[in-house]
């Protein structure tokens, strides 16, 4: 007899635009009920009606990631009105690019508290959920930049940090039935790609034709691309899957 799996609960961070946003509504169109996080909650309205236009479920939650008080109230909110959470997609992320005699502190300590700390404070306030439940999937989106990218030292650390982070929880959780990977995306087509286009003075068009001379499949990355791979991470089938970092860069590296 087979046994019935309960609706999952899934929170994405970040999930207004881009990656979160492709993440969270396939998460939904897989069934499961998910808190469409991030730092301002208006702008959470587009992927949440995506969302139940597709007839799923979703709750725009509005949280600093980086901020412990917000992430719990977040959390808490979410049990309330959603249940509770056994998936979580540690995706918001910032850029403060600068070559490294010309970063500052802020730019070093605001890409750390999104990407290191908002994923520390998220996993720790959902955990508790996962443990109860004997169930969990974590997922933390790294970069390929984690291999070192020039005016990156405080992305590639923060990604990097990311990794050794996932493998930690790996081995603290997996007891409890909870799992947890990386995932790495490479050159994706979204507004941070295009910030970046901006940043070093290219036009769009000619910085993706750039990019793209350098992947093996001879395309760009879409949001959609990192979504099915986190689908598949936080499937019930990938519970012997644990403390990888998964590469979605159209090769081995972008
Ligand atoms: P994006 O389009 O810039 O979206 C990031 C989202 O995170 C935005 O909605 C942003 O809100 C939100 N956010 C930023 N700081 C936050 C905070 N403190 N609390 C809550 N939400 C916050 O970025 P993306 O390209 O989709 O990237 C998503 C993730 O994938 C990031 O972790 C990024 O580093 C990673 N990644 C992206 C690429 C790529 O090529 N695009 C490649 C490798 C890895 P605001 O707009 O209000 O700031």
């Amino acid at each position: 007899m087979s046994q019935s799996v309960p609706t999952r609960v899934a929170i994405v961070t970040g999930a207004a635009r881009g990656i979160g946003e492709a993440t969270a509504r396939k998460l939904a169109a897989d069934g499961m009920a998910v808190a469409v996080v991030d730092i301002d909650e208006g702008a959470c309205a587009s992927t949440v009606t995506a969302i139940h236009d597709a007839g799923g479920t979703a709750l725009a939650v509005g949280a600093d990631v980086s901020d412990s008080a917000q992430v719990a109230a977040a959390v808490e909110r979410v049990v309330a009105e959603l249940g509770s959470p056994t998936v979580l997609v540690n995706n918001a992320g910032v850029l403060r690019d600068n070559l490294l005699f010309k970063m500052t502190d802020d730019d070093w300590e605001t890409v750390m508290a999104v990407h290191l700390r908002g994923s520390f404070l998220f996993s720790r306030a959902v955990q508790k959920h996962m443990v109860d439940a004997g169930w969990g999937r974590i997922v933390c989106l790294s970069s390929t930049s984690a291999l070192g990218n020039r005016g990156q030292a405080n992305y590639a650390a923060a990604k990097a940090g990311l990794q050794g982070f996932t493998k930690t929880l790996a081995i603290e959780l997996g007891r409890f039935g909870i799992t947890a990977n990386a995932v790495a995306p490479g050159f994706i087509v979204t507004d941070m790609t295009a910030a970046t286009a901006a940043r070093v003075g290219m036009d769009f068009a000619d910085f993706e034709k750039a990019a793209v001379s350098q992947i093996p499949v001879g395309r760009a990355g879409r949001p959609e691309d990192v979504a099915n791979t986190v689908s598949f991470l936080v499937s019930e089938g990938a519970g012997f899957v644990s403390g990888q970092v998964i590469y979605v860069a159209g090769g081995p590296r972008d």
